[in-house]
């Protein structure tokens, strides 16, 4: 190994930060245990972490004892879920991503207007059955541009598209052209709903990939944009592999491989990729970690007023 690429942007976005800092703060609140719907973020590191600090992490609402208090985690949650909390008397903290809520904002607005909707996201995602949720009757989910080649449904005089927010650039476009030609009077919301962040880091590895034979990506096998990230670099002609620690590093790549680039998920903790270049050094010097920027971000969310005033008051 020659050189180590760092990709930057890398790791957590303003979304993901957001969504910690609201459980770090809800914990000062309302102290253990604190129940968290759904991962609060798609990283084993980051839940593990809060596990030993009381947090407890549930998929279904009914799980949670009446009267406490649930964290929505940062891929939203559907309006029935909300029901649930509400029926159980729980007390809400939403750590929602402002820019999941965006999207739902949208179905919701098109549901409204009376619009039917095609959703471009994975089945399954916690992210797209939240979104889903908006509109259940009014929104069917196509996977790749071959199902939206396939899809069949009535003809709507309106028709709208959707996606999730951590998607393949690519693929979505590939998708969505499909889409286009097939329903030509298809409304598009103004801006893309792909996030700056998957975006930014999809542009990164691209860039990253062209100048190294082998990308490691550090995340988890759950995230949705870290899985993404290694197919990006593979289609752009990178050996690609996704590992959450160094206990997945294979000896040869510490010696088979000139440039080895290295970017993370938009839920991986830096400590983790600097575990991994550490790892990778194993103790060699004169190996350059260099880093290949291709964009600066300067995005961040404040947690709402309320929740850091009552934090604060119980310091
Ligand atoms: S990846 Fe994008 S949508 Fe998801 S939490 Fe981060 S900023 Fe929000």
């Amino acid at each position: 190994m020659d050189r180590i690429l760092l990709a930057a942007p890398r790791g957590f976005c303003a979304g993901v930060a957001y969504a910690i800092e609201i459980v770090d703060l809800a914990l000062k609140v309302h102290g253990a245990p604190l129940y968290v719907r759904h991962a609060i973020v798609h990283n084993e590191w980051v839940v593990k972490n809060f596990e030993s600090q009381g947090v407890i992490f549930v998929e279904d609402i009914d799980d949670i004892p009446a009267g406490s208090t649930v964290v929505y985690s940062a891929h939203g949650v559907s309006p029935e879920v909300r029901r649930q909390s509400a029926e159980r008397g729980l007390k809400i903290v939403d750590a929602t991503c402002p820019l999941v809520t965006k999207v739902h904002n949208e179905a919701k607005h098109y549901a409204a207007k009376g619009y039917f909707m095609i959703y471009i996201g994975h089945r399954g995602h916690v992210e797209a059955e939240g979104t889903m949720g908006e509109a259940p009757d009014r929104m069917v989910l196509v996977e790749t541009p071959q199902d939206a080649e396939e899809l069949e449904i009535p003809h709507y005089e309106k028709l709208a598209v959707l996606s999730q927010t951590t998607l393949s650039v690519d693929e979505v476009m590939a998708t969505m052209a499909v889409l286009v030609r097939r329903f030509p009077h298809l409304q598009k919301p103004p801006k893309g709903d792909i996030c700056y962040a998957t975006t930014n880091r999809q542009m990164a590895i691209r860039e990253l990939a062209k100048e190294c034979d082998l990308v490691l990506v550090v995340g988890s096998t759950t995230s949705s944009n870290s899985n993404r990230l290694r197919e990006v670099a593979e289609q752009y002609g990178a050996e690609a592999h996704l590992l959450m620690s160094t206990d997945e590093i294979l000896p040869s790549w510490r010696d088979s491989y000139k440039t080895v680039g290295i970017s993370s998920g938009a839920s991986t903790p830096e400590v983790l990729v600097q575990d991994v270049i550490g790892s990778l050094l194993n103790g060699r010097t004169g190996i350059p970690v260099e880093i290949l920027e291709t964009v600066k971000e300067d995005v961040a969310f404040k947690p709402n007023r309320d929740l850091l005033e009552l934090a604060q008051a119980a310091r």
